[in-house]
């Protein structure tokens, strides 16, 4: 099973999509996290990428569809899971491409949805444990006291560079310019479910496990 994961910055696609690899055993492709991959490569283009990711826009549709391509060469018995991706039309048009060249189908889009005051004080609480990649809230589910991932026991913790108010205004605004009319162009395609991101983790994962067990 092939599904996307569509939805504003911090409507929990990366929280989800972790979950689906655990339950399902399916495998996430979150092109945000290979991007952070190639920055800290310290490589002429990792650099570029960078500037490009914290003022909040989006890095070029040849860039991020190549590094998807590689990806889907690698296979998936479970399946892929693709989370913040695509986000602009060329990329939704270039992954079509990519997977019935492979033989292989979409089965859901679900979108996340989450208004925008939930959006802002979610990512400016963020932070992500460095081990593992849990992903933690100063409101809703801070760090425990000890100071240790409930995971994997990792005592380091990241904010990303992009997660601060000016940045996210960008990144909301890139959003709803390019991401958003792939809600309209996969509803026309007969591919899109929406589901209410704002909830507990657990409640949002029951409704996406009732649109997965439905496709
Ligand atoms: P994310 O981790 O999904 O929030 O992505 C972080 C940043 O990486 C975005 O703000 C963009 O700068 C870049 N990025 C991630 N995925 C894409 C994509 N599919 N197309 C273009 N830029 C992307």
């Amino acid at each position: 099973m092939n599904i996307i994961l569509l939805g504003p910055p911090g409507a929990g696609k990366g929280t989800q999509a972790r979950k689906l690899v655990e339950d399902r055993g399916m495998v996430q492709l979150s092109t945000g996290d290979m991007l952070r991959e190639a920055r800290s490569s310290g490589t002429e283009m990792g650099q570029k990428v960078a500037e490009v990711m914290d003022r909040g826009e989006l890095v070029t549709d040849d860039i991020v569809t190549g590094l998807i391509r590689e990806k889907l060469q690698e296979g998936a018995e479970g399946g892929f899971i693709f989370d913040g991706f695509p986000r602009t039309l060329a990329q939704a048009d270039a992954l079509g491409a990519l997977l019935s060249d492979m033989g292989r189908a979409l089965d859901a889009v679900i979108e996340m949805r989450v208004d925008d005051e939930a959006l802002v004080s979610r990512i400016t609480a963020r932070s992500t444990c460095g081990g593992c990649g849990e992903v933690y809230n100063d409101n809703t589910k801070p760090i425990p006291a000890d100071g240790k991932c409930a995971k994997c026991g990792g005592t380091e913790f990241k904010r990303r560079a992009d997660d601060n108010e000016g940045s996210l205004r960008q990144r909301l605004m890139e959003y709803y310019k390019k991401t958003s009319p792939l809600i309209g162009y996969y509803y026309a395609k007969g591919q899109l479910s929406t589901i209410d991101g704002l909830d507990e983790i657990d409640a949002v994962a029951g409704r996406i496990t009732a649109v997965l067990d439905k496709a």
